[in-house]
């Protein structure tokens, strides 16, 4: 096994009280059932996003069809789709009064549509119960059937399309097994030809191997298909049965590849240790005048 790596000073999270908010939410998330990434994946911003009213919620339940060894998220048989998910979901984000909400899934690779459908009722019922909330989706690949996906979704798009890269090409066999880099571009292209005032977004990890340029040229073909916004974070091994950390990036490499994403033309970049695909992601479509 490759040694652990000590955490750099950068990476601890500085230990603020959370706030009553960040309360409240949590007790109206356990009386509905619901679950968030944020909670999930112990994100290190759960305090301030709660905080803000905003969070990250997983639909279509908690077992992925696929087994990314950097995931913490489950793996097996999926549930059968909850028809209630999307009345539930609305409710609760009414309840919260949340102003911007990300909307992802586990993949379901064992539904014809990927979810695709799902999705879209999901955002009819949020934008019914709350017109003013803004709506991100953080989709699965829709394992490249990604035509069949975009007319579903035109029925009701989000306000940003997020599909996460997560890795460079080299390293998907390892890290992405039954994904497709190509798959995953061309989803963000069609779907920014598809809907051209819609920003598209996408996310990387760093930590998993790969080199500097590689990433850059990762960011080079997001923008040349057509991707405004980009996230980059730290790859943290959620346990020792997970890719290990192969380095932790320096915050000077991080504003490195901040300066760069602004040259190639993203709207937004949010990149540094901490960032998480929703990190910030209200001030993010706020820079692309979605809020
Ligand atoms: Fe949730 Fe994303 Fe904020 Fe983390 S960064 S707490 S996952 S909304
Ligand atoms: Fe995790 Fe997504 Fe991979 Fe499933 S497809 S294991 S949810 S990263």
């Amino acid at each position: 096994p490759a040694p652990l790596l000590r955490k750099p000073e950068w990476i601890r999270v500085k230990a603020g009280s959370p706030s009553s908010r960040f309360y409240e939410i949590k007790d109206i998330l356990r009386a509905n059932k619901l679950v968030t990434v944020c909670e999930e994946a112990s994100c290190p911003n759960i305090g301030e996003c709660f905080g803000k009213g905003t969070a990250t919620f997983m639909i279509m339940g908690d077992k992925c069809t696929r087994r990314c060894p950097f995931c913490d998220v489950g793996h097996g048989r999926p549930d059968p789709l909850d028809p209630d998910e999307p009345d539930n979901l609305a409710n609760t984000i009414a309840a919260l009064k949340l102003k911007y909400v990300v909307i992802t899934s586990v993949d379901r690779d064992d539904l014809r549509d990927g979810g695709a459908a799902h999705f879209v009722a999901c955002i009819e019922r949020i934008r019914q119960r709350s017109p003013g909330t803004r709506i991100e989706i953080l989709t699965p690949d829709f394992r490249g059937r990604d035509d069949r996906a975009l007319d579903i979704l035109s029925a009701a798009p989000p306000d940003v399309m997020n599909h996460n890269l997560e890795t460079v090409p080299r390293l998907y066999k390892q890290a992405r097994p039954g994904s497709d880099y190509a798959f995953s571009l061309n989803l963000l292209r069609k779907f920014k030809q598809r809907f051209p005032n819609i920003p598209t977004k996408s996310g990387l990890m760093v930590g998993l191997g790969e080199t500097d340029d590689e990433i850059l040229q990762v960011m080079r073909d997001l923008r040349a298909h057509g991707v405004d916004m980009l996230t980059i974070g730290q790859y943290l091994a959620p346990s020792q049965h997970h890719l290990p950390v192969r380095r932790y990036v320096e915050p000077a490499t991080f504003a490195m590849f901040e300066r760069e994403a602004y040259a190639m033309g993203f709207t937004h970049a949010a990149v540094g240790p901490l960032v998480r695909s929703s990190y910030h992601a209200d001030l993010q479509a706020h820079a692309a005048g979605v809020a």
